[in-house]
């Protein structure tokens, strides 16, 4: 087989890629190692940059995230009774869109059939070969069968745990990390939200977020330790947790039910430079993590598909190469700030084993400063709804 940008990973990345370049004419084959099912499957993300927003428009999928998704014009932060507003809108101009990935991943699926885009599910041993070559090819099996696919370029969008990455030589490969020392307890139920928007809030016995997906569909996390195990959490437990770390005018709001999903994330920040080696451009997760706390995982992802789409567009219709030579240097520049947020987030908010009372102080101070400096609250908002692409 031989097509043109061969696609490894058929997540949101992959998919929203590939749905990109068909409607310019450039063609794609995603390979993704799971089911389909299996990657619907997957409850993840669920708050949208409006970069990310007219992306998706872009291709041709806006339309029930434009009829369903929920626009919020800011967001709340609490501690001790205490609610900040921070005001999207007034601050910036900006909102975010709440639509989750899985509907998203859904949209795209639906896309990518509707015009006839190759998906490969179910393929395993994944492998790039002549990456630093003019003529890389990739290989796969399926069915028992090895398949080859000979390409111009390979889009390494298989997330943290890929080939891609893997396959950049390490003295080439240079990868910074961070594991902070708790995760993330999550629910899903088919409830109604605590609030008409999010709550972040600190709390002495950890972090706790109050995000939805629909108006009838909720996403609630605890922080918890390392060590736990989502069996060790019953519902009530959860529920009972989760009551206790909000505000109470929240608390005695709030709507439990059983959960249709439970699971423990760690939290992790991790860049691998360059996203670019030879003939492949690693996207998405496959080349950053964020933790969760500043919401930019997939919309990382999303403004990294945008610079690798306009880079491939610019090589393909006009022959000109400085978008994809220049695609590791510009995605980088977005993707460190955005770990920057994430990681100032998540260090202002959760409770670190080791953090004592001065670390207590500080993110009090931090709290008091935000709360009382529209400054603060303006870099806040703008790093929150997106940095520019
Ligand atoms: C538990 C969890 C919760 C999250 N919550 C949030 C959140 O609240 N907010 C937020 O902004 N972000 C969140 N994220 C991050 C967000 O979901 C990711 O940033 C986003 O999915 C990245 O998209 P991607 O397409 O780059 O990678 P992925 O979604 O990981 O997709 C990669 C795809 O590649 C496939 N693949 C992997 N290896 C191979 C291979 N060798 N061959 C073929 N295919 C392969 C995988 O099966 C997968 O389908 C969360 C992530 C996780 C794991």
């Amino acid at each position: 087989m031989r097509t043109q940008v061969a696609i490894i990973g058929g997540g949101p990345s992959g998919l929203l890629l590939s749905q990109l370049l068909h409607r310019k004419g450039i063609d794609s084959v995603v390979l993704e190692r799971q089911t389909r099912d299996y990657v619907l499957s997957r409850i993840r993300a669920g708050v949208l940059e409006w970069g990310m927003v007219e992306l998706l428009r872009e291709a041709g999928v806006g339309q029930r995230m434009d009829a369903e998704g929920i626009i919020h014009e800011g967001t709340l932060l609490a501690a001790q009774n205490r609610t900040i507003r921070i005001n999207f809108r007034k601050l910036t101009g900006k909102a975010v869109m709440i639509y989750g990935q899985t509907e998203i991943t859904h949209d795209l699926y639906d896309a990518r059939d509707a015009m006839g885009g190759v998906v490969i599910h179910e393929a395993e041993g994944v492998t790039p070969h002549g990456l630093d070559s003019d003529a890389p090819h990739v290989t796969y099996v399926k069915d028992g069968t090895e398949h080859r696919i000979d390409c111009d370029f390979v889009a390494g969008c298989d997330g943290f745990h890929g080939v891609s990455r893997k396959s950049i030589p390490s003295s080439v490969l240079k990868e910074f990390e961070r594991v902070y020392p708790f995760g993330w307890l999550g629910v899903l139920s088919e409830t109604p939200p605590a609030d008409d928007e999010l709550i972040y809030a600190i709390h002495e016995r950890g972090f706790a977020l109050c995000s939805m997906r629909r108006a009838d569909l909720s996403r609630h996390y605890v922080q918890v330790p390392l060590t736990d195990r989502v069996e060790d959490w019953s519902d009530d437990a959860f529920w009972a947790e989760l009551k206790r770390r909000i505000p109470e005018h929240a608390a005695q709001r709030l709507v439990t039910g059983p959960s249709i999903e439970k699971s423990i994330a760690p939290l992790r920040s991790f860049v691998a430079e360059p996203m670019r080696w030879g003939r492949l451009f690693l996207v998405g997760d496959a080349a950053h993590i964020v933790p969760p706390t500043g919401a930019k995982g997939l919309n990382l992802a999303a403004s990294d598909v945008h610079y690798l789409y306009n880079g491939l567009l610019a090589h393909y219709q006009d022959g000109t190469p400085e978008g994809l030579d220049d695609y590791s240097r510009k995605a980088l520049l977005r993707v460190w700030k955005a770990e920057r947020f994430s990681w100032s987030m998540t260090n202002m908010m959760h409770r670190f084993p080791d953090q004592g009372d001065f670390g207590q102080r500080m993110q009090e101070s931090e709290l008091d400063y935000l709360e009382h400096s529209t400054a603060a609250q303006t870099a806040l908002a703008e790093n929150y709804v997106g940095l520019p692409y």
